[in-house]
């Protein structure tokens, strides 16, 4: 048994079941939206999240795990990292550079 509660998706699940599905956002609504590939639809579900009442641990959780793609906890993740927002489809910028 360890005594620092750590983020697992199981505690997520079990924090999520003891609310009402309806309050939360991911899954009142459609989860689609969470692995979006419109930049707009992933803005929404990240304002979206903003109501949730499990956000923190969602979002610690992401982390902790380093999910691999999709909002979680009001942020977009790809490769494990948060990034600010989703780029739209087609070529990058002429004077962009690769990070
Ligand atoms: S914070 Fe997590 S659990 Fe809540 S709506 Fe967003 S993705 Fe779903």
């Amino acid at each position: 048994m360890t005594s620092v509660l750590e983020p697992t998706l199981g505690l997520l699940h079990e924090q999520a079941d003891r609310v009402d599905e309806d309050l939360l956002p991911c899954r009142a609504n459609n989860p689609e939206l969470w692995f979006a590939e419109s930049p707009a639809d992933v803005e929404f579900a990240k304002a979206l999240c903003q109501e949730c009442p499990v956000q923190a641990l969602c979002l610690d959780g992401a982390l902790s795990r380093r999910e691999p793609w999709g909002v979680w906890g009001g942020q977009l993740f790809l490769q494990g990292a948060v990034i600010p927002r989703k780029r739209p489809r087609g070529r990058p910028r002429k004077n962009e550079t690769a990070a």
